[in-house]
């Protein structure tokens, strides 16, 4: 489609609704996803880019035919636009960041040793497993090192090379990993020197991450046995930094508790009102929309969204407490609207037990 076929076809049947649009190239490659509450506005400001080089002008160029799928509401544009850049990786759109600065994640990494990290969306890393959303990346990141700190957990380059102390083929041990004195210091259980067992370091991060999900005190727990078994080996020096680092634990609790957003509140029915009626209901439970349909007019259609809540209920309960990484993107999306619109949450109704009684 050349771009005055694709200029006339927007004049003469586009309208100003919400939607998504995207612009395909000629070999047929999705190039481009966008959404806009007013279409046909959009669309138009396109063929007014100025300068060659401006991104819109460019896209333009490359693309072959330009669609656009008008839907009901903006909230329904956004979602929709996450959706098909999840699934088509367009390459002229960016990294899902618009709402990422406000909410950060803790990656956790894979083994051997596993570290932990803080990040501002999912990335690449669709597979990865993910805590959160915190507000304040800063923060997080400061309270995370005391965490990392008192555990001896390390924070080092996710490609440093890892020699555990039970390992059978500790050939050329390093003495100690050049740049890095964590373990030196007693911050860091060394599990790049063979200062520590495989299993040691895993129960330390294990606790870390029950420390993260707000779900125990096994962190506090171990720190304090550590902390006892030195005290019977007459080691109080070392005992004292044990002791040291119970209570920086305990004033960390805190600061996750205040840093970790309620992603359980993000759990509710979302009414939203739609073009020419279009009325959507949005079942959202932890962050991710799982059903969207159209609200009930009726009380058999209420009876039915009701019976669906019933089975998001009964599934979050079952739930792990982190956050899928092909959720990540979903949760920073649905906290950004919301703390953009926060009128919005007048609209909600929180899924409550409640449904059940009533659907049965
Ligand atoms: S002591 Fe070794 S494992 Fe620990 S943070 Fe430093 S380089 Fe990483």
């Amino acid at each position: 489609m050349r771009i005055d076929n694709m200029l006339a076809l927007v004049k003469d049947t586009a309208r100003d609704v919400p939607g998504v649009y995207r612009m395909t190239s000629a070999e047929g490659e999705v190039i481009y996803v966008g959404k806009s509450k007013a279409l046909r506005t959009r669309l138009l400001s396109y063929f007014r880019a100025q300068y060659p080089r401006d991104k819109g002008a460019r896209i333009l160029r490359e693309a072959a035919t330009l669609e656009w799928e008008p839907l009901p509401s903006e909230f329904a544009a956004l979602l929709r636009e996450l959706r098909l850049i999840k699934q088509l990786r367009p390459r002229y759109n960016v990294a899902m960041k618009r709402d990422a600065r406000y909410h950060a994640f803790v990656r956790v990494s894979r083994p051997p040793a596993p570290r932990f990290q803080v990040v501002r969306g999912a990335g690449t890393d669709e597979t990865g497993t993910y805590y959160g959303p915190f507000r304040g990346a800063i923060q997080l990141e400061e309270a995370l090192r005391e965490l990392n700190d008192a555990l001896g957990l390390r924070d080092c380059a996710l490609a440093t090379p890892m020699f555990f102390a039970d390992q059978p083929d500790l050939i050329d041990l390093p003495s100690r990993t050049p740049g890095c004195i964590r373990h030196e210091i007693g911050r860091c259980l060394g599990p790049c020197i063979g200062a520590v067992r495989e299993q040691e370091y895993d129960d330390a991060f294990r606790a870390a991450r029950g420390f993260l999900e707000g779900a125990h005190d096994a962190p506090v727990a171990l720190l304090r046995s550590r902390m006892e078994a030195s005290s019977e080996a007459l080691d109080f020096e070392r005992a004292a930094q044990f002791r040291d680092k119970i209570q920086r634990l305990e004033a960390l609790r805190e600061q996750f508790a205040r840093l970790r957003f309620a992603l359980e509140s993000l759990s509710f029915a979302y009414t939203v009102p739609g073009v020419n009626g279009d009325d959507r209901v949005y079942v959202v439970r932890r962050g991710c929309v799982r059903l969207e349909a159209p609200a009930p007019r009726t009380a058999a259609e209420r009876r039915a969204i009701d019976a669906r809540i019933v089975e998001e209920l009964e599934a979050g309960s079952r739930g792990p407490r982190t956050v899928p990484g092909h959720e990540v993107d979903e949760v920073i999306l649905v906290a950004g609207w919301f703390r953009k619109f926060p009128k919005e949450m007048d609209r909600t109704v929180a899924l409550a037990p409640a449904h059940a009684s009533r659907s049965a």
